[in-house]
């Protein structure tokens, strides 16, 4: 399959685009066509990973990891992605839980599939290449966590001081040495800037060998459209009908993979996006005008993008705002109501949500009538014990530790303090 970035360049294989994650020409990279799937493709199917062979073979077709695919993708789902129904009387919802992996958000799944992947085609070179992540709190633990101790593979972690959850913080700060975590006086958008700017440099690109590992690389996406696969068919095969989504939205990379997976022809029904009160994306939808902004800063930090790369994706997939406000819902919700949803949560599911998570059910709460009427998967993307120090009192009650969370908790940190400047950054990996 050929990849070509949304700005032109290309064409070049998947071993590529996962190498550079950005374009030369500061594109994201695309495969050339989608492949239309039919729903009896995915016939005696019956686990994720056997969706997932189906799903993402063509993706594979001419890379060199194309007989490898099995392994890898055996390695990157090994941890279950159940979708549990609600039982709450007289509504019709379940939700996915994208939340059992090592640092418990959906994040785990695209980390865990790029380090396979890379791993492979570079791990046996004399230089490591690489991974720089900017992070808004969870990206960064789970790439860290994904890469961590891997042969040929330096990660480098760049996160906004002061704004990740001290458990956040933890996670980005515990691993060996080819792991350096650099807290950053900025914003994410700042760290995400940095990243941008650092691999366009030409210099520090040749010394470092630069990846990037955020939203914005293919191989983040791909796996993540699996798990809309899987659990939109069973859905379907249960009922005969396409569940909506409610994703939590910030940087795009997730709901994108739901959108892409219904374009493949997955049976996947409507599908309403999420947002904290970083509102670039409901904006845009209604004046049809892109404007990003600075990062407001809320409960659900791991949203709060004030500038969604994977839009640049979304408009070349799919089309403009025109096109997409009749493909796509979207929602913007405030802190108060993150709150009164993870209140609401606990007593109404009896199961406790994150502040991220808590956006979709306070838009599931308040669907139109007319939407009222489809079956709809609220999309879990963290376990709530990652924030703690704001669900525990909204709850009045302890939120029990998964294990391997206790784990990370239990390791010593160590982290380098850089100011947001290319200078800053240049410094610290020479360090
Ligand atoms: C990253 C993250 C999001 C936002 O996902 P995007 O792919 O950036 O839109 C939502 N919730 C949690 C818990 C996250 O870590």
């Amino acid at each position: 399959m050929d990849y070509f970035s949304t700005r032109g360049a290309g064409p070049i294989n998947l071993d590529d685009a996962l190498k550079r994650g950005i374009a030369n020409d500061g594109g994201l990279y695309l495969p050339k066509n989608l492949p239309k799937f039919n729903i009896s493709d995915f016939d005696g199917a019956d686990s994720i990973i056997d969706t997932a062979n189906i799903l993402l073979k063509p993706f594979f077709l001419g890379s060199s990891l194309e007989l490898e695919m099995k392994d890898i993708l055996r390695e990157t789902f090994h941890f279950p992605i159940p979708t549990n129904n609600l039982s709450i009387p007289e509504k019709n919802a379940s939700v996915l839980e994208l939340y059992h992996g090592p640092t418990a958000a959906f994040k785990d799944i695209g980390a865990s599939f790029l380090a396979a992947c890379l791993t492979r085609l570079e791990g046996k070179i004399e230089s490591p290449l690489t991974i720089l992540v900017a992070t808004s709190g969870d990206t960064g633990g789970a790439v860290a966590a994904a890469f961590d101790s891997r042969p040929g593979m330096r990660v480098v972690v760049l996160f906004p001081d002061g704004r990740v959850s001290a458990r956040q913080e933890h996670q980005l700060c515990c691993w060996s040495e080819n792991v350096l975590s650099l807290r950053v006086k900025g914003s994410f958008d700042d760290c995400q800037s940095l990243v941008k700017a650092a691999m366009a440099d030409k210099e520090l690109s040749i010394t470092h060998r630069f990846s990037s590992a955020n939203s914005i690389n293919i191989g983040r996406l791909l796996p993540q459209s699996t798990y809309y696969a899987d659990s939109s068919l069973q859905h379907f095969h249960r009922t005969g009908k396409k569940p909506g989504f409610i994703i939590p939205t910030g940087n795009l990379g997730n709901a994108l993979a739901c959108i892409i997976a219904r374009e493949m022809g997955l049976p996947i029904g409507p599908i309403i996006l999420s947002t904290n009160a970083n509102k670039t994306i409901p904006n845009y939808l209604k004046s049809l005008k892109w404007a990003p902004s600075e990062s407001l800063q809320t409960l659900a930090t791991a949203m709060d993008v004030g500038n969604p790369s994977n839009m640049e994706r979304l408009r070349h997939l799919v089309g403009d705002a025109k096109v997409l406000r009749n493909k796509i819902g979207v929602s913007s919700v405030e802190d108060n109501e993150i709150e009164e949803a993870i209140k609401k949560d606990h007593e109404t599911f009896g199961f406790t949500t994150c502040p991220h998570t808590a956006t979709a059910t306070h838009v599931w709460r308040n669907l139109d009538t007319a939407l009222q009427k489809h079956h709809w998967i609220i999309v879990a993307t963290a376990h709530p014990a990652k924030f703690e120090t704001i669900v525990e009192p909204l709850i009045e009650e302890k939120i029990p530790m998964p294990p391997d969370l206790a784990n990370i908790l239990s390791k010593t940190t160590s982290a380098v303090d850089i100011e947001p400047t290319l200078g800053g950054l240049s410094d610290a990996l020479k360090g």
